[in-house]
């Protein structure tokens, strides 16, 4: 089996979890800038995030062969600040030429507030002018279906954007069928507790298809399973999926949204 892992948050995995993913056919890795589990203090701290997801990360990775990307933001769980906001956005566009930054993300909504919103309107116009492509985070649980509609048509509202560049990620049964239908790309997270499951996200391919889909551990500092994706493979094998129908979700899909950025390149395989 080969997979890609589209959305790793490697920063808080031990090396380990490198060790174990190119054991089970990890083909790259891309890792979103994301919350560290505490708000940082200033912006200073976003600048050193941005240098370790830039440089140190990939470094690290390529140990064991595995290429690894980034998209840069201020995440929407830091967003209240607008002011903070502001200076950290400020600071992605030097990053942007680096040859693993992917666009921008994740952004989306947390709590749905209207600091929150302003701050993924300045993300928007950001991927925009700099012709990005964005990575969506969508909220969790009781927030999830108005955050969805709410973040869609922010981007929707952006006519510079266009749906097939934007993945809207974390979607669930009560999501899925609306983002794919405005033609953006969905994400399935396969999380142990929250999120999704391996046998929901095969449910979901099964009744919505597997055109426009990944699947992603989001693994974090949190409770979460770095090789989810690979084990998702399993899954669909023991339903009698074929060698290739695998490969296309957990492989190709993702090969295809991500290499609409030219610096995207896989080993070959
Ligand atoms: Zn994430």
């Amino acid at each position: 089996m080969r997979y890609i892992e589209p959305h790793g948050h490697m920063v808080s995995r031990v090396t380990d979890d490198y060790i174990d993913m190119v054991t089970a056919g990890c083909q790259a890795v891309c890792e979103p800038a994301f919350w560290a589990g505490f708000d940082r203090s200033s912006a200073d701290g976003f600048y050193d995030y941005f240098c370790q997801l830039t440089e140190h990360e990939p470094k690290r990775a390529a140990k064991f062969g595995l290429p690894h990307y980034t998209w840069l933001c201020i995440n929407p769980k830091e967003s209240e600040n607008v002011a903070l906001a502001q200076e950290v956005i400020s600071l992605i566009p030097k990053f942007l030429d680096r040859p693993t930054v992917l666009g921008i993300g994740e952004i989306g909504l947390n709590k749905n507030s209207r600091n929150e919103m302003k701050v993924l309107e300045m993300h928007v116009d950001l991927a925009a002018r700099q012709n990005q492509l964005i990575l969506v985070h969508t909220p969790h649980l009781e927030d999830k279906l108005k955050g969805t509609r709410l973040i869609m048509d922010v981007l929707k509202a952006d006519k510079r954007i266009l749906p097939e560049r934007c993945i809207i990620d974390h979607v669930e049964e009560h999501t899925v069928q609306m983002v794919l239908d405005q033609g953006f790309w969905a994400g399935m997270t396969l999380y142990p507790e929250s999120k999704c499951t391996a046998a929901r996200a095969v449910d979901m391919v099964e009744m919505y298809g597997n055109e426009r889909i990944w699947m992603n551990s989001a693994c974090d500092w949190g409770v979460s399973v770095p090789l989810a994706v690979p084990y998702a493979g399993l899954e669909m094998r023991r339903r009698g999926y074929s060698a290739e129908t695998i490969d296309r979700l957990i492989y190709q899909n993702p090969a295809k949204f991500l290499g609409q950025s030219p610096k995207f390149k896989l080993p070959k395989s």
